[in-house]
Order: C-alpha cells, then sequence, then structure tokens
C-alpha cells in the first residue's frame, strides 16, 4: 500500500471574476479541513478592517475568522507552532511577495490555498495572480451567471455611474458579465488612471483595497487599485 509522506505541502489557487464563488470555495476547503482537526489559518488584507476586521464574508454571507494583515510579508510571523492549512482571501491585493511567501510556506509542508480575481475590471491579469498560477499544484478557475445572458461569465463589468466615482456595494457597482457581453466602454471613467497606477506600484503597495465596504469610501485618495478593480469581497 502507498504511504502518503508526511509534511509535503502544496499551493491551491482559487480565481475568477467576482461573484464566481471564490471566498465561498475558499471558506468550504477551511470547513472540510478543520472538520478534519487540521490546524488552519486564515489571513486577509487588513485594508478590510473598516468592516469586518476579522471575516471573511462571500456575498452569499457566508463568514468565517481571519488575521488582516497590512503586507503578506507579515504572514510567516503570525503562524502558530503546528499550521498545516495556511488560506489567504482576496490575494490580488498582496504585491508580488505574497507568491514567495505561499512559495515557502509549501515548501515547509504547508497546504497554501488562496482566492483571488484574476483579472481586473478591463479584463486584464492581476498580479500576483498569474505568478501564482504557475507555481500552483492546483488552479481552480470559477466562473460566475452572466448578468446579461445567463452563459458564463469569466469578468467583471464595472457599471459606472457617469460621475467616476465608486458606487456603494458590490453588486451596485460590478456585475458578472461573459466574454460576450463585457463591454470596457460602459464603466465611467473607463481610462485607467496610469499615473496613479504607477505611482502606487513604484510605492511598493501593490495592494490597497478591496471589499465593498471600502467602495464605499471612494474617494480622490482612493487608490488606483480600487479605483480600476473595485471591491471583491
Ligand atoms: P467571490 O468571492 O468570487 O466574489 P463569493 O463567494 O463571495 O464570490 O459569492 C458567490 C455568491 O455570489 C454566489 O453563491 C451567489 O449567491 C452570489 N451571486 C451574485 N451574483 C452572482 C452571479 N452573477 N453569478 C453567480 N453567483 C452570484
Ligand atoms: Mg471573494
Ligand atoms: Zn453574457
Amino acid at each position: 500500500m502507498q504511504r502518503l509522506q508526511q509534511d509535503i505541502g502544496w499551493i491551491e489557487v482559487i480565481c475568477g471574476p467576482m461573484f464566481s464563488g471564490k471566498t465561498e470555495e475558499l471558506i468550504r476547503r477551511v470547513n472540510r479541513a478543520r472538520l478534519a482537526r487540521q490546524h488552519v489559518q486564515i489571513f486577509k488584507p487588513a485594508i478590510d478592517d473598516r468592516y469586518n476586521a476579522r471575516q471573511i464574508v462571500s456575498h452569499s454571507r457566508h463568514s468565517v475568522d481571519s488575521i488582516p494583515v497590512e503586507t503578506a510579508g507579515e504572514i510567516p510571523a503570525l503562524l502558530q507552532e503546528g499550521v498545516q492549512v495556511v488560506a489567504i482571501d482576496e490575494v490580488q491585493f498582496f504585491g508580488n511577495e505574497v507568491v514567495e511567501v505561499c512559495e515557502g510556506l509549501a515548501d515547509s509542508g504547508v497546504r497554501v490555498v488562496v482566492a483571488g480575481l484574476d483579472q481586473d475590471y478591463r479584463g486584464a491579469p492581476f498580479d500576483p495572480i498569474p505568478q501564482l498560477l504557475s507555481v500552483a499544484e492546483y488552479v481552480t478557475k470559477q466562473l460566475a451567471i452572466c448578468m446579461v445572458c445567463g452563459n458564463p461569465a469569466g469578468r467583471s463589468q464595472r457599471l459606472g455611474d457617469g460621475t467616476g466615482r465608486i458606487e456603494v456595494g458590490a453588486s451596485e457597482a460590478y456585475e458578472a458579465r461573459c466574454r460576450g457581453c463585457f463591454r470596457l466602454e460602459e464603466t465611467s471613467g473607463a481610462a485607467p488612471d496610469r499615473q496613479a497606477e504607477l505611482a502606487l506600484e513604484s510605492s511598493g503597495s501593490a495592494g490597497s483595497t478591496s471589499s465593498d465596504e471600502m467602495l464605499e469610501q471612494a474617494s480622490p485618495k482612493t487608490s488606483a487599485r480600487a479605483r480600476i478593480v473595485g471591491g471583491d469581497q
């Protein structure tokens, strides 16, 4: 009989557009691991702490407690003795260092489960998801249902309000669209604020803001990432 080797880690990536069930799937995997009495720790970007500071919440209102961190680099020091599974939601809001962190954890025998948007509101690849996909052992690409035609939806359509300001609430500000129904020109302020984006990237803070409640507070000070991509709760 073949025996499973102990302490073999790996990386699982759950990606897709908004409303595709990434957070639900992350929570499902976490709950199963916990049922099997595995030691699990869950992290999310600390920028979410203005609302549900310590919880990951899906659009269907499933939730699980989590540890907010400013950067992915904080995660290793927060790990408890004997941790077996590390889950990270909204991983696209961390910088590229999260790839190194995930690889280090997997190399040391931890099962790493991350979830995040694979495309921004323009349909462009959203770092560091492409990098994570390339080093992951398991990749799950989820799709939502197109709100226009009902086909499988891989894109997050930003719904413009004509002012360029982000609207409150994910379902009011964004909706799932298929390739055929996705319209970049429908988004308000469709031209990305590239200067702000570059400034953000060069400041080393690739991750910035993410969830619906952050959209509520959108202002000229809101990060380029948040304005370009919007939230994924
Ligand atoms: P994600 O993390 O990918 O944004 P969540 O796990 O938070 O997704 O939420 C998934 C839930 O979103 C679904 O179970 C469903 O209740 C809801 N939902 C809202 N709009 C859609 C849609 N267009 N297609 C599929 N699910 C949707
Ligand atoms: Mg989510
Ligand atoms: Zn469609």
